[in-house]
């Protein structure tokens, strides 16, 4: 292989120029590169909101590769397939792409690396998703953790290297033919259609990157205290950009770490909130199992209800508790939804609906813009109790207290709730207006009539927690 040899660079969930070790590594080369994203069976897996979320970050990202030189050619099959295509048409002696730790994409780039160095190929995975790779932290016994606090104690300390500055330029390789963006469909089954979400997404590296100089400018003082008030906009909002490698962890951390050093209020709780992102992907990788089976084995027989009308009630924010129906559209309309109120809405649906927590997963890795599988399903568990680390099965939120608490004024549920309010702003009524003509919703004059009362729930699922306790 002589250095005129092309790389194939294959693009996956890191759409950005800057922080981009693999990009780095292509520009420094000197040698021409070809840039291709697949549609393969992993990105075909993903739910509706992730799927249109994900045409939205090529469309932005493949115009700032080519303003580089290199277009970013579009293709569907599976991925070894179109990999050799691609290499038979272009003369391709190595294929390079970022490591994406989601076990289903472990598992075809494990297969694809080996069938390709079969080949006399190189194929190489560059760092870029996560802080710290999951098989580098390891415990006193040379394990995995399993609790965030010495987790977090354990990498705080760690170096973590500069952010590399944006790629500008890349030496072209052979053009090929692709698929147009619009062809590949990606948008096609969010039934709510792109139109209304769109409002609210902020897509592409420009904007994540002014997200997180807004966020440092006028959130970063006020984030510990405000961070779970649900009305404010006091976090970050950068999970959506992470998510697609729109921005860099690297680059959060160094940002916060800098706020911190300057003595900054609630950097540091920052830090740790990202650094929980990293534990989740820890997690993830040691048990790959982490979104399909209880963490905890011991919670295997808990009567935990399966899909039911009462979840299609949550799905569909009616359930007539006022905090998690306002929640519930939050996440319909916009794709996204404030942190504490996934752990109030998941605590509904796990404790008071005793309903099954993939249930509750699988309908966010749907509705989800910031959809990441790894601190979806750490969330689930957490929230439900069978998770690693998890709160406690009787900790049960109540829904009506939390919503005295984190939304004392009542702004959050007026934001997202239509009934009875001939003033509604626009976001409640968006959620009229995104839901399927199906479901048969108009903004009446009150919400449905509670489908559970409150304290009626949490006694019931004390009961199933306390009959499966005295089983250990
Ligand atoms: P900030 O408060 O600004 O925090 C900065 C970053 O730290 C976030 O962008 C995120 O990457 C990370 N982070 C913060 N809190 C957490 C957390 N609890 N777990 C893991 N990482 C965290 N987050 C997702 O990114 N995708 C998901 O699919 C997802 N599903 C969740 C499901 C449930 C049931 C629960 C309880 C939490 C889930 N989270 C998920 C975690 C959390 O709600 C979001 O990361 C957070 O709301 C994002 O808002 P932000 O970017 O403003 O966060």
């Amino acid at each position: 292989m002589t250095d005129e040899t092309p790389i194939l660079l294959w693009l996956r969930r890191d759409f950005r120029l800057s922080d981009h070790p693999m990009l780095t590594e292509a520009a420094a080369s000197g040698r021409p590169v070809l840039a291709l994203f697949i549609l393969d069976a992993v990105a075909e897996a993903y739910g509706a909101a992730p799927r249109w979320r994900l045409e939205q970050a090529l469309a932005a990202f493949g115009p700032a590769l080519e303003r580089c030189g290199v277009p970013l050619v579009l293709r569907r099959g599976a991925a070894l397939a179109v990999l050799r295509a691609v290499i038979a048409e272009s003369g391709a002696g190595a294929v390079w792409w970022s490591r994406d730790l989601d076990p289903a994409a472990i598992a075809r780039d494990t297969e694809i690396k080996t069938a390709l160095k079969a080949e006399g190929l190189e194929a190489r995975s560059f760092d870029g998703q996560v802080l710290f790779a999951p098989w580098e932290v390891k415990t006193g016994q040379g394990g995995p953790y399993r609790v965030y606090t010495p987790y977090w104690k354990a990498v705080r300390g760690l170096p973590v290297a500069a952010p590399l500055p944006a790629v500008t330029a890349l030496r072209p390789g052979p053009i090929l033919r692709g698929d147009s963006l619009a062809a590949l469909g990606l948008g096609l089954p969010m039934r709510r259609g792109g139109a209304i979400v769109a409002k609210y997404a902020r897509v592409g590296e420009a904007q994540a990157q002014a997200r997180l100089d807004r966020f440092l400018r006028d959130g970063i003082e006020t984030y510990q205290a405000r961070r779970d008030f649900l009305a404010d906009h006091a976090t970050s909002e950068l999970s959506e950009n992470l998510a697609w490698g729109e921005i860099s962890p690297r680059m959060i951390w160094h940002a916060g770490w800098r706020a911190m050093q300057e003595g900054r209020a609630g950097a540091e709780t920052f830090l740790k909130e990202l650094v929980w992102r990293d534990f989740a992907w820890h997690l993830m990788y040691h048990y790959p199992t982490l979104a399909r089976a209880n963490w905890r084995s011991e919670w295997d027989d808990f009567p935990w209800a399966g899909d039911s009308d009462a979840a299609e009630r949550w799905r569909r924010g009616q359930t007539g508790e006022p905090v998690v129906d306002a929640a519930m559209r939050e996440l319909y309309v916009t794709g996204r939804m404030h942190n504490r109120a996934r752990m109030i809405v998941a605590s509904y649906l796990t404790k008071h609906l005793l309903t099954d927590w993939r249930v509750g997963l699988r309908w966010f890795e749907d509705c989800l813009i910031d959809h990441d599988p790894a601190a979806n399903a750490m969330g689930w568990q957490w929230v439900a109790g069978c998770g690693p680390d998890a709160a406690p099965y009787f900790r049960i939120f109540n829904p009506a207290s939390q919503a005295e608490k984190f939304d004392p004024e009542g702004a959050y549920r007026r934001r997202w709730l239509a009934e009875g309010n001939r003033h509604a702003p626009q976001t409640a009524l968006d959620f009229f207006a995104a839901v399927p003509k199906s479901w048969k919703l108009v903004p009446g004059p009150a919400l449905p009539a509670p489908l559970i009362d409150l304290a009626a729930g949490r006694d019931r699922a004390l009961a199933a927690y306390a009959a499966r306790s005295t089983k250990e």
